[in-house]
């Protein structure tokens, strides 16, 4: 019997032909197309009818082939895998701690660490449920008994101003080519003697299980306040999904560094990279498509975001976490203030899965159309003048840009200068301006609607507080000197 609808799913563009088995009625159970033994229990991609054994192995196959095509992933190298505890970062965690143990010939080599960023603040949740769904989150994650961080949104407030600079590149590139660190790795292996042991276990050197940014308990509630303040002062919905995207990219990012992670995983789905891609070409992202969707993200320099789920349908993932028990804590969605429109992602996305529903090959046509874009011409164009925001090559060629650059990164007193008088609106509104032409196409449009003194609501929190905690929030004001580069920091 067929538990899942026809779906032609796979987005692989190397996925198997079309192998498409007309069974007359649906009386009989359909016998696997793989093994021919095992009644399918599902139907993945163009009628192909898996029994769960062979749909778990073509899983977890999937996963390793994704790594081993790419192979950026090296040996030994600390991964921290990004979780949200929905379902395709579960499901990527699940792949990792099946490939960590498997036997030796196809077991995954890298050393994980897991991090969960709490977002209840701005998705309103009250104390008590972010309590709830972190104590639940931290329980999955203690389980695995990978190092794991907790980190709070609220602490990308604290943020040092190093955040918006791409760290030197090269920790991994100067090294040996992947073929030699695997050799040298299994060599080492060898010598230890230790080839068929606990992959799964990592070396006590790695440290605590609480995060470095992280409390264990909630943050103070000032600093959640500060952070909901920043929110609110957000003049539209598609801002406030920008600014949580990025705010939780810069906290990930700076938890990589500090513990010496030079790859982040990701988990997007095929179907949230779709969506992406009409997202991000809606708002003005049209340059950068292929660093934010692809499997390699090189933008942060020291730090490479991969992304191992993208060629996983949604509707895959959710068969794979229900027939295997995968574990997930779903966040509430930003909350929209009465009378507003959704989000130009809430849009695209109920667009994309509207359209799916009637036309199956929606998701994976806009992927591999995806699949086509190279982030080449974006990163030719040059190196040394990056949006501050989201790190991508400066799309605009402008003419005041070059001049005041070294101005804005390097000379932070100022900033803080500006960011001191409070209540003096025109500050938060000149520093702001002041901003605009270090920022691609796409991130001014975001930046001009992340608050203004005129866009106060009744009520709200004073409009010239906005921009200057914006600045704040961005880690550009931020009172703690910049840690990364000068004193700690193993990355
Ligand atoms: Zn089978
Ligand atoms: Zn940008």
């Amino acid at each position: 019997m067929c538990e899942a609808a026809g779906d032609d799913g796979g987005c692989g563009a190397d996925t198997a032909p079309a192998r498409r088995r007309r069974a007359p009625g649906r009386s009989h159970p359909r016998p696997c197309v793989k093994c021919g033994q095992g009644s399918a229990s599902l139907v993945i991609r163009l009628g192909d009818a898996f029994c769960r054994g062979c749909f778990r192995e073509y899983f977890v196959h999937k996963f390793r082939a994704m790594l081993g095509k790419n192979r950026v992933i090296f040996p030994g190298e600390k991964v921290l895998l990004a979780l949200s505890g929905g379902p395709a970062s579960s499901a990527m965690l699940r792949q990792v701690q099946e490939g960590l143990s498997r036997e030796t010939a196809k077991r995954l080599r890298f050393v994980p660490g897991l991090i969960y960023v709490d977002e209840g603040a701005v998705r309103g949740q009250s104390p008590a449920q972010r309590e709830q769904s972190l104590a639940l989150m931290e329980t999955l994650l203690q389980a695995t008994g990978f190092p794991y961080h907790l980190a709070h949104l609220e602490q990308a407030l604290e943020l040092p101003a190093s955040i918006l600079r791409p760290g030197p590149e090269g920790s991994g590139k100067p090294g040996p080519s992947y073929k030699e660190a695997v050799e040298g790795f299994i060599q080492q292996q060898r010598q230890e003697g230790d080839g068929d042991g606990d992959g799964g276990t990592s070396p006590p050197s790695l440290g605590t299980q609480a995060g470095d940014l992280a409390a264990p308990r909630l943050p103070a509630a000032a600093r959640t306040q500060e952070l909901l303040r920043l929110f609110e002062a957000v003049e539209t919905p598609t801002a406030r999904e920008e600014l949580l995207q990025m705010l939780r990219t810069h906290l990930i990012l700076q938890t990589a560094r500090a513990r010496g992670y030079a790859k982040v995983m990701t988990g997007e789905s095929c179907t949230r990279v779709a969506i992406k891609l009409l997202t991000n070409l809606a708002l003005g992202r049209g340059a950068f498509l292929a660093v934010d969707t692809g499997f390699v993200d090189n933008r942060h320099g020291d730090v490479m975001v991969v992304r191992p789920m993208r060629e996983y349908m949604a509707k895959e993932i959710a068969f794979y976490n229900h027939f295997f028990h995968v574990p997930t804590v779903i966040a509430p969605p930003l909350p929209t203030k009465r009378r507003e429109k959704p989000s130009i992602h809430r849009l695209m996305e109920n667009f994309l899965l509207g359209l799916q529903e009637d036309f199956p090959s929606t998701i994976s046509t806009v992927y591999r159309t995806g699949e086509k874009l190279s982030p080449a011409p974006a990163k030719a164009s040059s190196e040394s003048q990056r949006c501050l925001l989201c790190l991508c090559a400066l799309d605009i060629a402008g003419e005041e840009e070059l001049a005041l650059e070294p101005t804005l990164i390097t000379e932070e007193p100022e900033l803080v200068g500006n960011g001191c008088c409070q209540d003096t609106p025109a500050a938060g509104v000149e520093s702001k301006a002041a901003f605009i032409p270090l920022l691609c196409y796409s991130c001014r449009l975001t930046f001009k609607e992340l608050g203004t003194d005129e866009g106060a609501e009744p009520g709200g929190p004073a409009g010239g507080r906005g921009a200057q905690r914006e600045l704040k929030g961005l880690g550009t004001a931020g009172d703690r000197p910049p840690t990364l580069w000068g004193t700690g920091g193993a990355g």
